[in-house]
């Protein structure tokens, strides 16, 4: 019997509905959450990115905007307009869009964010916060995977996850969630000998490597819930994620596709740490 299939573009459209709610509820009190989007240089996918963000942000009633920096930007400049934006009464989030060029120390840039504002989980205060348990915003990839366990009823404590990748952006929040909902975790990178050995005994298994199809059948417990974080773009010009879907499907549980699985998620949890943000600012609870 084939896998259920995670649909992400679903659950993504039953969230914002649930957010859309939510700025509704803020306008009655005269706020519009707000966010603000900082990229530098002009790299195509993040722009391409930051677009569809903006986009996003105006479907569910939140205030957006864009600041472009041209790639040989001085970082004091990007901090400096960090530190205005951290006093602006009209934004509740900011983001610097990743990569930034390679003279910036991005460590620096992000912890000029107000943690209050750092609506990507990234400043070193809410790495921290998530390390401890005490999370203030989980970072937006790996919360809308929770998400998707969590609206498809899957059980997390006392099974095994396995994560593939040990990424700041994903793999390794994503271990830290799975970690605190009771998972014993197993984390992998490109060091790990024998990773099917692995990724075989895992009932929850996440994938964030960037490699195409690296998962295949025979990595894959039956009935385990599989999770693919990676995009990737086919020379033929097709997206394909770090799962072989069309065998693994046949095998798992649960699987998300690519594209429509986890990518539609994390924009909308960054809407949702961004709503969070305003909420927290003007003391209105959900
Ligand atoms: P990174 O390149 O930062 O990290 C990749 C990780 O994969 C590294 O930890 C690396 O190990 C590990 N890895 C590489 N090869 C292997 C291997 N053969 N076996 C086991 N582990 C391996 O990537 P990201 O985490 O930023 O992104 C991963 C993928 O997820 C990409 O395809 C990206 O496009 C996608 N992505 C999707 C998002 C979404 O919204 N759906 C959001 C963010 C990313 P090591 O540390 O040892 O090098």
């Amino acid at each position: 019997m084939g896998a259920n299939i995670i649909d992400g573009n679903a659950i993504a459209r039953e969230v914002r509905a649930e957010l859309r709610t939510r700025t509704e509820s803020l306008e009655k009190c005269g706020i519009k959450p707000g966010l603000a989007v900082i990229i530098v240089g002009d790299d195509p996918a993040s722009t391409i990115y930051v677009r569809n963000k903006v986009k996003a942000c105006s479907e569910v009633g939140i205030h957006s905007e864009v600041h472009n920096f041209p790639k040989d930007a001085e970082q004091d400049e990007v901090q400096r307009c960090i530190r205005e934006l951290n006093e602006s009464p009209l934004i509740h989030g900011i983001l610097v869009q990743l990569p930034l060029p390679q003279h910036f120390e991005a460590n620096r840039v992000m912890t000029s964010i107000a943690v209050e504002k750092d609506v990507d989980g990234f400043h070193l205060c809410n790495v921290g916060a998530l390390v401890t348990g005490n999370t203030v915003f989980s970072p937006c990839t790996p919360y809308g995977v929770m998400i998707m366990l969590n609206k498809n009823h899957i059980p997390i404590e006392g099974k095994h996850a396995v994560m593939v990748g040990r990424s700041n952006i994903v793999g390794k929040p994503m271990a830290l969630m799975l970690l605190a909902k009771g998972a014993t975790v197993t984390i992998c990178s490109s060091k790990t000998r024998d990773l099917a050995t692995h990724t075989k005994s895992a009932d929850i298994l996440v994938v964030a490597t960037g490699i195409p199809r690296m998962i295949s059948v025979g990595m894959v417990k039956p009935g385990a819930t599989v999770v693919d974080v990676g995009i990737n773009r086919l020379p033929d010009g097709k997206l394909v994620g770090d799962v072989d879907f069309e065998s693994v499907k046949e095998k798992a549980g649960f699987i998300t596709p690519v594209p429509g699985g986890v990518g539609p998620m994390t924009i909308t949890m960054l809407l949702c740490n961004t709503i969070e943000a305003a909420e927290r600012a003007h003391d209105v609870t959900k």
